[in-house]
């Protein structure tokens, strides 16, 4: 295998957030010249705290970014689940999972993340903010991109980095809706005042059908909601952040706790974030020279707690098997896809499970059954709580990264 492999090939991919900029990397090591259009006018900050699991910490410490990671984390010791006057019930304590207990050693702000990994290639890749892909043309020997705002290029291959609503998708498969799959419940994030004082721990408060979550953050100056709801898919514009607010608005009213407090700082709050827990499951994740990586392709839900982790994952891979696999290209993404597809496919079942449905159950003796449940870890000796969670481990670490060392520098 020649080191560089893809140099004088060029590539397309939309969207800059997470699977975006680290695809790039990895790309721009095998020797691609690599252009990210953004739809946003700079890159996005702001979202939610993210965990870097198993792999996607191995993925991270590859890129050389490890250190800078666990610096800009946002750290917590625990989860505790509290009544209505805040009184505890039970605690989750980070330390006793080796890192990948519900709450995972690395847990960052998805701004941050994004930051970090834009920054390590930054300059030798090419960001075009503000534009969109407005059309496709894939000839078979090259994809023509029409943008909204700038001229015509042409790219040998076109990857959607584009998120869970990806328009790439789109462009190639049509309308979402056959490939989201709802998972029963949405959920809302915005960052409030830290009234409650929270010092690096998350408080979670349910009720039937409802839960919420608060966690310090910006050294515990400020704090973030998590505001989830269980109900059936809704029929509206997730981008019409007005409406998506009066939906949570509506939802979280009446509830107890600081419910109340934190819904009335819904209008003033910097960064608000709404969505349905889905999955997206998709026959193919690529057609022709255009392929797709991160949420795009294989969303898995925060509610499997992998969702930067895949994507981290998904754009190593798809990077690598794109070098392995050089003047290829189908070739390439499809052996991205066999490579990646069972680890994947055991990701999202983690979204599923009964574990995820604790997020937020369904009765007043299923919000009581959790509380006894998390008394329980609370009290097993630290030895034995990874037990606990080993299906989420041995997922968290049942993918064996190729190797692909021999395509590229190694990094200084
Ligand atoms: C600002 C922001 C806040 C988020 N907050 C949360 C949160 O609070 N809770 C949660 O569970 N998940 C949140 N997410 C999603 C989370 O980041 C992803 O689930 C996960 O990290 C996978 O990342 P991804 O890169 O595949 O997709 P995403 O993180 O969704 O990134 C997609 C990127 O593509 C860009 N984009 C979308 N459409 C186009 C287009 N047509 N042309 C060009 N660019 C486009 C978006 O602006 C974004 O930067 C957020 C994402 C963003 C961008």
């Amino acid at each position: 295998m020649s080191n560089e492999p893809l140099r004088g090939s060029s590539v397309l991919i939309s969207g800059a957030s997470v699977a975006g900029p680290a695809l790039a990397f990895w790309l721009h090591r095998y020797g691609a010249s690599v252009t990210v259009v953004e739809m946003a006018p700079a890159l996005r900050s702001g979202g939610q705290i993210v965990d870097l699991r198993g792999v996607g910490r191995e993925v991270v410490r590859g890129m050389g970014l490890l250190e800078q990671m666990r610096a800009a984390r946002t750290p917590t010791d625990g989860l505790r689940l509290v009544d209505e006057r805040n009184r505890s019930r039970a605690f989750v304590p980070v330390e006793g999972f080796r890192g990948d207990g519900p709450i995972a050693e690395i847990e960052i702000g998805r701004g941050a993340l994004s930051e970090i990994i834009y920054d390590a290639a930054a300059d030798d890749v090419e960001y075009l903010f503000g534009d969109r892909i407005a059309r496709l043309d894939d000839s078979g020997e090259g994809v023509v991109v029409h943008f909204e705002q700038r001229e015509p290029r042409r790219f040998d291959v076109v990857i959607g980095a584009d998120g869970l609503h990806s328009a790439t998708r789109g462009k190639l498969f049509g309308p979402e809706q056959p490939f989201l799959r709802h998972l029963g419940s949405y959920v809302a994030w915005w960052t409030v005042d830290n009234d409650l004082q929270l010092r690096y721990v998350a408080h979670l408060y349910g009720e039937p059908g409802r839960s919420l979550v608060l966690r310090s953050t910006e050294r515990n100056t400020r704090a973030l909601a998590a505001f989830t709801f269980n109900e059936r898919p809704l029929n509206y514009d997730y981008r019409d952040t007005e409406l998506t607010k009066n939906i949570v608005r509506s939802r979280i009213a009446g509830m107890g706790w600081e419910a109340s407090r934190v819904a009335a700082q819904i209008e003033e709050t910097p960064d608000f974030y709404f969505d349905s827990f889905s999955q997206v499951v998709l026959g193919s994740w690529s057609k022709g020279r255009v392929g797709l990586v991160g949420d795009a392709a294989y969303c898995a839900s925060p509610l499997s707690g992998h969702g930067a982790t895949i994507s981290l994952v998904g754009a190593y891979v798809l990077a690598g098997e794109l070098a392995r696999h050089a003047g290829d290209v189908s070739a390439g993404l499809a052996s991205y896809e066999r490579v990646l597809r069972p680890w994947l496919a055991s990701v999202q079942e983690l979204g599923r499970d009964e574990g995820a449905k604790m997020m937020t159950p369904e009765s007043a003796l299923g919000v009581a059954a959790r509380t006894r449940l998390v008394h329980l870890f609370e009290h097993l000796p630290a030895r034995l709580r990874p037990f606990m969670v080993r299906p989420q481990i041995r997922v968290s670490n049942g993918f064996v990264l190729p190797d692909y060392s021999a395509l590229g520098p190694i990094p200084a």
